[in-house]
């Protein structure tokens, strides 16, 4: 499946970025621009700003920025066909797709076909064969029916090397495609093997249902062997970044305005079998920020129902400091000892476990208790240790209001003087406002040099008037206007520009429009796919504070395109001005040290001429301007 380029343009232009984004982010105007918290980081001002006109956005904070695609991928953690086919919905254009004649077909595509292949051969074992006896078994003993195991497409990867091979050769499956995707395995000596041997086969879907990747799960304690064996990261998969069963859970968390939030496979499937489907799974890995944004989509209230292990409570603890961060209202179930989520339902079935979620704890009632029965209380230095670790979730709670009955209520529950848990939560919030200012420092104009490495960094000290010009010429380029690219490229080509970034980033856009390629600013940021020059282009974009007055004093009237043009033409002169100064003063440098006075005459000589061009750049600008 491929959507022509044309029609991705198309779709693009007919969507507006304020309105989309204003779906899931509070904007309010400032200046031609409109701000809101950035969904993308936490952050208590705004640094997330949206572009009407280039319709592009950017967040000086996190640095992520584009166009309307790169925007909803991000959000909703899809690929960008998925991006693109949302926002056709969107605006009611019929989406067509281009016959796949060049064998261009996108390598998402058929990585996900291939998965779609092996899932449907890894249930069929499952369901029908006679060697996937043992599977169901397992799944028997588990209480799991057959219609649950269609329903999430488990599977049984048979007990043998060569069972998958095999097939995905009768099935003309691309093999290194399917060693990419880690469904086959190849041994130092090029034979080919079943990676899933003998596991039972959890497919991981993506939020939009798509199988993305495999969980494989040893049927009985093998020596040597991981319980699980997870796919391997690809084009189409990044761990960390998907809950396993979104794609079942995603209405139903939204009915219900709830999420129960637990850590396995087995546990969202039987309780989805006994009728309580608002549940996703960590699976795998801990709890990741990615997660909890892609979950707050969803809802803002979550319920941890981990097991009552120290593994489990560890993992809970860590939960509940992202979730706070995120805004989330957290609550915490504790199972009885020895019982997780799985063993739990189907010994006491869904009205003793509706009841158990309702009986959930707060953050601070779980965590009181947990110190409690730690015996923290019991000793002083404990106690202190215990109340600055409260605080400190505490201080994660934006609502100033909420923070301060919760402390009330730490502070009557351990008969502790309210005073001191108040000093506390002060300090720890002062701590928090001095981080946040540092993030705010970029927003100022200053570069940030720990987020993006080199580039910034390397530019911090740059207002020498080269680094500006450049700079002011690369921004003109990516305004998305035809006769002003055409103009800048009628004096200049990409090798004029000495700085590295800014050489390939005009290098962009004079491909585009060597190959007579759509010039709109949004197509053309979307050009840049290296992050960090993405980030460097759109904050020099945006930015408010440029080092230039002249832009900034000019920027408001720009709507007037006379005085854009007029501006690149001052820009340009003035590039070539500096370029030339430039060399004058090489060649001052060269004078200095040169040996013979015959070759200090020839570099006089030469910079007598170019002082003589450098006149000329001055006077001819005021005749080639047209306004
Ligand atoms: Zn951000």
């Amino acid at each position: 499946m491929r959507i022509p380029e044309n029609k991705i343009e198309e779709i693009r232009s007919a969507a507006d970025i304020v309105d989309v984004i204003s779906e899931f982010v509070q904007l309010r105007k400032r200046g031609k621009n409109f701000i809101g918290l950035c969904p993308f980081h936490s952050e208590k001002t705004p640094s997330f700003t949206v572009s009407e006109d280039k319709q592009i956005f950017h967040c000086f904070g996190c640095h992520m920025g584009g166009n309307i695609y790169k925007f909803l991928m991000e959000y909703e953690k899809i690929s960008f066909i998925e991006a693109v086919q949302e926002v056709a919905a969107r605006v009611g254009i019929n989406l067509e797709y281009e016959e796949d004649t060049t064998g261009k077909e996108s390598e998402q595509e058929i990585l996900y076909e291939i998965n779609v292949q092996a899932a449907r051969y890894f249930s069929d074992n499952l369901l029908n064969s006679p060697e996937g006896e043992v599977a169901r078994k397992y799944f028997v003993e588990r209480k799991i029916k057959p219609q649950t195991m269609r329903a999430f497409g488990l599977g049984y990867a048979l007990n043998g090397w060569e069972y998958f091979v095999e097939y995905a050769k009768t099935q003309k499956i691309d093999l290194e495609r399917a060693i990419q995707l880690g469904l086959i395995g190849q041994q130092n000596d090029g034979r080919l093997f079943d990676k899933f041997s003998d596991r039972i086969i959890f497919p991981i879907f993506s939020a939009n249902g798509r199988v993305i990747a495999f969980a494989g799960r040893i049927l009985e304690n093998r020596e040597g062997s991981a319980k699980y064996l997870n796919s391997p990261e690809s084009l189409i998969y990044v761990k960390g970044r998907i809950l396993y069963g979104l794609s079942f859970a995603k209405d139903e968390i939204r009915k219900l305005d709830k999420a129960i939030l637990v850590e396995g496979y087995m546990d969202l499937i039987s309780l989805y079998q006994n009728g309580i489907k608002n549940v996703v799974a960590v699976s795998g890995t801990a709890l990741t920020e990615d997660q909890v944004q892609l979950l707050s989509r969803y809802t803002k209230n979550v319920v941890l129902l981990f097991d009552a292990d120290a593994a489990g409570i560890k993992a809970s603890m860590r939960s509940i400091e992202l979730l706070l961060k995120r805004d989330i209202e957290v609550k915490i179930v504790t199972l009885p000892s020895g019982e997780d989520p799985d063993s739990y339902i189907n010994k006491y079935g869904k009205v003793e476990f509706d009841e158990l979620i309702r009986k959930a704890q707060n953050f601070l009632e779980y965590q009181t208790a947990y110190f409690e029965s730690q015996g923290y209380f019991e000793d002083h230095n404990k106690t202190a240790e215990a109340i600055r670790e409260l605080v400190k979730l505490l201080a994660l709670i934006d609502d100033e209001l909420k923070r301060n009955l919760l402390l009330k209520s730490v502070a009557k529950k351990f008969n502790l003087r309210e005073k001191l848990l108040e000093t506390e939560l002060d300090k720890t919030l002062k701590r928090q406002v001095k981080d946040e200012s540092s993030r705010q420092a970029v927003k100022d104009g200053r570069p940030n040099k720990e987020k993006t490495g080199l580039h910034f960094a390397t530019l911090e000290n740059k207002s020498d008037s080269n680094y500006i010009l450049e700079k002011e010429l690369v921004k003109l380029l990516y305004e998305g206007n035809k006769e002003i690219i055409e103009l800048i490229f009628a004096h200049f080509s990409p090798d004029d520009f000495n700085y590295q970034f800014h050489q390939e980033l005009v290098a962009e856009v004079y491909e585009a429009h060597q190959n007579s390629e759509d010039l709109t600013a949004s197509t053309l940021v979307a050009k840049v796919k290296a992050e960090e020059q993405q980030a460097y282009l759109l904050e020099i974009t945006f930015d408010k504070y440029s080092i230039s007055k002249t832009w900034d004093e000019l920027n408001p009237v720009f709507e007037d395109e006379k005085l854009l043009y007029k501006f690149a033409m001052d820009t340009i002169r003035n590039f070539k001005i500096a370029k030339i100064e430039e060399k004058m003063a090489a060649n001052h440098d060269k004078i200095e040290r040169a040996e013979s006075e015959n070759e200090k005459l020839e570099l006089m000589k030469e910079n007598m001429e170019l002082e003589k061009e450098k006149k000329i750049v001055r006077e001819e600008s005021g005749s080639e301007s047209r306004v």
